[in-house]
């Protein structure tokens, strides 16, 4: 008879209730036909009632006695649902990138919270015109004012009226209306009420013709549509092209057809001005998904979506499990961003997902930017992706003349300032033009960090291993905990009172402004000034009304807005990127750069970006400089293939934490030494990089060792993530211990 199978199931997906697995035995005359994911109908509790649950796994072992596991009945009349498809998704999310089957399940399935939905009721007249005048006689006769008050109402109504309405305008309360209902003369019917989410917006006609290179993209698009053809595409748009437009041409086309079409966007540029562009064109057919919603406004974007009412679902990085039962495409705008890599368990990353998702429906997926991630230009290279390109912009803005500022050549002149004397003749000169400025910084704070300067003790915080911030508010904050203490200039180490801040924040620089500009109207933007909840938008929408001359912000202004009277955009210090220790960090430098030139000059009068610079040599800075994504993309590449760094091959990391410091390394060399074993015999044994004190070596009062294992193959590396495991989960020497896996991480640990 050969081994048993057995299959984990789950009898109701909501997510109180994912984690009661259930086992049942997978019958002879079944096996094949059932992976996880499919919907089965068993025998279920005392009675053995039949009920419907879905398979999440399959073992050949068993922590039950055999005798009474239960069999599968049957594959279920619908076998695969969306449900089926989103457990699919989260099976390969566990084995990617490492997390518990119930982490990965209740990332996928949609939160079913037991809101009440809003309940709309109407009433309408449940008699013939002759009973209907009859009645109205016999009421005027009785004097009863209010019941004649409700049939005038729905004779007026044509014959319906809702119930608010009967009984605020016809004064008659609930319980007469029941009455009237039971007596046969109205009807009462309930449905639940979707709220129209953006009553605000109008459905328009569309104006916009594509362009030549818009048609021609969405062309190839449309063709393999029709050829029924799917596959992944990478649209290369500069900034300023209008990408946006050709994807409302992709959605219609999918619409068309019946299907539906999840977009993807950064959180942070998911703004009033992205939705409006969708609603002008899709109407009330589509729904949001953002983390800023409350759970009754997620699950209903969640019901309309899977009930067919939204066929356009729009949202940050989790809106890619929004469950829509017929997907035909997924874009992806903005997809080097790193906002699409998860940061808690599983550590997803939402390109690699939707290409996983959109598979199983056998939809496309579109990925969009400027400056494309160095995987999917590569991945487009070697032909996997479809390319499409947009050279030009769009209209007649052009794209602005950028240029360095030596901050070295500065310093020997002499200016001690934030802006080279370049910069403030560029300021100068748009005050007096009344035009608008972009200042762009990567820090937020006063400072980057605070130390003495008579024995160099960095002050840190005491729970992580990360130098505080200092704010002008005295205050010294730890961003990555929220521990706060207060400045003294004393140091704790050696007593003298030099301790100060050093390094360079938004807030310097606004006050630095004033200083050298009087009069001069500023808007700062910052994880600090955003904290309120539509306070991102108030300063963007101030700033669009002209309410000042200078937006200065962290990478959040970066992204995605559109100011036509922006002319200036100033990168005050470009290296604080470049300075990041990891392999990812002039691509980064080159997209911020990219994204921060693309803000200038999106209206008719020309753009100039000035980017100040210790470093004007560096690759990342002069291909930003001729804006050229392809000078950029060969020198990254090469580095990338000299240093076998994704994309050229992948990364597993293993991050132990622990709040004693020496359970964490002992954890991590029995890891190391688990891992080594494993290799011993392979042909191409994965490597080990040096594994020792993560970057941040402490967090949160967790002291962190990691393990980066590189190879070519991610198959490998699943593999022996999998072996590991049920080992660093049950075994006693790992008790104690937190063990998470990433699996090519966006950032060092
Ligand atoms: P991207 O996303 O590529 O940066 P957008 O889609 O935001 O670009 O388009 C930039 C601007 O150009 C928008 O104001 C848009 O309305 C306009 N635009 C795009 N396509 C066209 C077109 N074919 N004709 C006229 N204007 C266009
Ligand atoms: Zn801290």
């Amino acid at each position: 008879m050969g081994e048993e199978i057995f299959a984990d199931i789950i009898i109701d997906i909501s997510h109180e209730a994912l984690d009661k697995v259930f086992q049942y035995r997978v019958p002879f005359s079944l096996r094949g036909e059932i992976v996880p994911g499919t919907r089965v109908c068993v025998p279920f509790g005392a009675g053995n009632r039949e009920r419907e649950g879905y398979v999440i796994a399959l073992t050949d072992r068993t922590d039950y006695n055999p005798e009474k596991i239960k069999t599968i009945t049957r594959v279920a009349a619908e076998s695969f649902t969306v449900e089926s498809q989103l457990i699919r998704v989260a099976v390969f999310l566990k084995k990617r990138y490492g997390s518990s089957m119930l982490q990965a399940l209740k990332t996928v399935l949609p939160v079913k919270t037991r809101v009440k939905h809003r309940q709309e009721t109407t009433i309408s007249l449940a008699l013939t015109g002759q009973e209907t005048e009859a009645l109205l006689d016999e009421w005027e006769k009785k004097h009863r004012t209010a019941r004649l008050r409700l049939l005038r109402a729905l004779l007026d109504g044509g014959g319906r009226l809702s119930k608010e309405e009967a009984v605020r305008q016809c004064r008659l309360p609930l319980k007469e209306l029941r009455k009237l209902e039971e007596a046969g003369v109205i009807r009462m019917e309930t449905r639940v009420a979707y709220r129209d989410p953006f009553p605000q917006f109008e459905k328009k006609e569309v104006t916009i013709q594509l362009n030549e290179e818009q048609r021609a993209a969405a062309d190839v698009f449309r063709r393999d549509l029709a050829a029924g053809t799917a596959g992944t595409y990478l649209l290369f748009g500069v900034t300023g092209s209008g990408k946006t437009e050709v994807y409302l041409d992709m959605i219609e086309a999918v619409l068309a057809r019946g299907q539906q079409a999840i977009v993807l966007i950064p959180e942070i540029s998911l703004t009033y001005q992205t939705v409006r562009r969708f609603y002008e064109r899709f109407g009330a057919r589509i729904a949001v998904l953002h983390s800023r919603m409350s759970a009754g406004e997620r699950c209903d974007a969640c019901e309309r979506a899977e009930a067919g009412e939204a066929d356009v679902i729009i949202g940050a990085r989790s809106a890619l499990f929004a469950p829509v039962k017929n997907l035909g495409l997924i874009i992806i705008d903005e997809e080097h961003d790193g906002a699409y890599k998860s940061d808690s368990s599983p550590k997803y990353h939402a390109r690699e997902t939707a290409i996983f998702r959109a598979g199983l429906a056998h939809a496309s997926v579109v990925l969009g930017s400027a400056t494309p991630s160095v995987e999917s230009f590569r991945r487009a290279e070697k032909g996997e992706y479809t390319l499409l390109t947009l050279k030009k912009r769009a209209g007649t803005a052009a794209l602005p003349t950028v240029r360095t500022v030596d901050l070295r050549e500065e310093f020997r002149r002499g200016n001690r300032s934030v802006f080279s004397e370049e910069l403030k003749g560029m300021i100068r000169d748009r005050l007096a033009k009344g035009e608008q400025m972009m200042l762009f910084l990567n820090r937020r704070g006063f400072a980057g960090f605070v130390s003495c300067r008579s024995c160099g003790t960095v002050l840190k915080c005491p729970h992580c291993d990360v130098s505080l911030t200092y704010h002008r508010n005295g205050r010294l904050r730890c961003h990555y905990c929220g521990y706060e203490t207060t400045f003294t200039r004393q140091c704790p180490v050696c007593g003298q009172p030099h301790v100060a801040a050093f390094g360079l924040g938004t807030e310097k620089v606004e006050a630095a402004l004033y200083q050298e500009f009087p009069g001069i109207r500023v808007l700062r933007m910052d994880m600090d000034t955003t904290r309120r909840k539509n306070a991102h938008q108030e300063i963007l929408s101030a700033f669009a009304r002209g309410e000042a001359d200078v937006l200065l912000g962290t990478q959040m202004i970066v992204k995605g807005h559109d100011y036509a009277n922006v002319t200036l955009v100033g990168i005050l210090a470009a290296d604080l990127s470049l300075f990041g220790q990891d392999f990812r960090s002039g691509e980064r430098t080159f997209q911020l750069l990219c994204q921060a030139a693309g803000r200038a000059g999106r209206g008719d009068k020309p753009g100039e970006v000035v980017i100040q610079t210790y470093a004007p040599d560096h690759y990342a800075i002069t291909a930003a400089v001729h804006h050229s994504y392809e000078e950029f993309y060969r020198q990254e590449i090469a580095y990338r293939k000299l240093m076998v760094y994704p994309p050229c091959a992948h990364l597993l990391v293993v991050l132990v934490q622990c709040g004693d410091e020496s359970s964490a390394v002992l954890a991590s060399v029995r890891i190391q030494k688990m891992i080594e074993k494993s290799q011993e015999g392979e042909k191409e044994p994965v490597r080990l990089l040096n594994p020792g004190q993560a970057a941040i070596s402490k967090l949160k009062d967790l002291y962190r060792q990691v393990l980066y294992i590189k190879h070519e193959d991610a198959a490998r590396l699943e593999e022996l993530k999998s072996r590991l495991e049920p080992v660093l989960e049950k075994h006693p020497l790992f008790a104690g211990v937190q063990i998470q896996f990433d699996f090519d991480p966006m950032n060092v640990y």
